[in-house]
């Protein structure tokens, strides 16, 4: 990952708040623009140099893992050395991440940093990150080749009696058997009224005749995730519960035809929700039709009916609308999504029709 034109490209962007430099806390973020991967580690990105800042646990991995900044260890906080690095530097004006600063941690940093004018920067390195390398690509495919994998297999294994929590554990065992490095989230996974909650928590329910069932589910792959729900018929279903998917096939086909590089994520949002809207579920289906995915599992751009957010080539996003009518049941089809030029490429390669078993 070439983690210097990164860092050039945010330098780029810190003339519009102002800053000579930002001081980057977010851990995805920093991952994003050094390379570390531990779970204490900051970044100062600017025009004059860049300084990574760390506890003395990761003395040595951040030596291997960010070779080409200068590089901090700390004891008792941060403030002082981010002082000491914007004096060495001549930094006046700093940025901050004001999403992933607390007060507390603020209030420190205006007291040690005397003469540096904070200023509060929001998203700026998220927004890089909507567009992804190649690379990055490349980690996102083979999370979701290790979440198809797993997919395969448990079809294969459902059986009458099977519990949820029995399914969820398949699942993650068959990611991690096709080489995930873990789990992108808990997965999900419900069975027949359980799917009408759109984010049902396994039990012991079991596995009956005529039951939908939802799952869920994703892989990380080298701290890149996954994410896919698949609804599939166990046993007849009823001509509610066929309809629903029917309405939610054809949804979610209306929301991947409308993606494209410069199409606004709101845009995309309504293709999809005039067709279960017009189906007349509307009121059934009450989140986002999806969002961003990479170092973390939720990121940008965001749909929903007011986004502004606009997709540029190369973002990964989600599309997945769904259906939860109470005491019956729910369906929700999700894919991952490249953004292109034209279109996009629909990156899981299980089929998003109707399996019946
Ligand atoms: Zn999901
Ligand atoms: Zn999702």
């Amino acid at each position: 990952m070439d983690h210097r034109l990164r860092r050039a490209r945010l330098i780029d962007r810190l003339s519009d708040p102002g800053v000579d430099a930002l001081l980057v806390t977010s851990l995805p973020n920093v991952r994003y623009l050094t390379g570390f991967t531990g779970s204490n580690g900051q970044a100062m990105i600017g025009a004059r140099g860049g300084t990574f800042f760390t506890d003395g646990r990761y003395a040595e991995q951040s030596r291997r893992e960010v070779p080409d900044l200068d590089r901090v260890t700390y004891s008792e906080g941060i403030a002082g050395r981010v002082h000491e690095a914007c004096t060495a530097a001549g930094i006046e004006r700093l940025g901050f991440e004001s999403s992933n600063v607390t007060h507390a941690s603020w209030r420190s940093l205006v007291e040690a940093c005397a003469g540096v004018e904070l200023v509060p920067v929001d998203s700026v390195v998220e927004r890089l990150r909507w567009a992804k390398d190649l690379e990055e690509l490349d980690a996102i495919d083979r999370a979701q080749d290790a979440a198809d994998r797993a997919f395969e297999s448990v079809l294969d294994r459902l059986v009458v009696g099977m519990t949820e929590r029995q399914v969820a554990r398949a699942l993650e065992d068959g990611m991690r058997h096709a080489g995930a490095d873990g789990l992108s989230f808990e997965s999900i996974v419900a069975f027949g009224e359980n799917a009408a909650e759109p984010h049902h928590e396994p039990n012991h329910r079991a596995l009956e005749e005529g039951d939908v069932v939802k799952l869920d589910f994703g892989a990380l792959w080298q701290r890149y995730h996954s994410d896919m729900t698949r609804t599939i018929s166990f046993g007849a279903l009823s001509a509610e519960l066929r309809k629903l998917h029917d309405v939610v096939r054809e949804a979610q086909q209306a929301g991947i035809d409308a993606v494209r590089a410069g199409a606004v994520a709101g845009d995309v949002d309504r293709a999809a929700r005039t067709v279960i809207d017009d189906a007349g579920y509307g009121r059934n289906f009450g989140h986002g039709l999806g969002h961003g995915i990479g170092l973390e599992i939720h990121e940008g751009p965001r749909f929903h009916p007011a986004s502004d957010h606009v997709l540029p080539t190369g973002a990964v996003v989600t599309i997945e609308p769904g259906i939860y009518v109470p005491g019956v049941g729910g369906v929700r089809i999700e894919d991952m999504v490249e953004v292109t030029d034209d279109g996009c490429r629909v990156i899981p390669t299980s089929t998003r029709e109707l399996i019946e078993l």
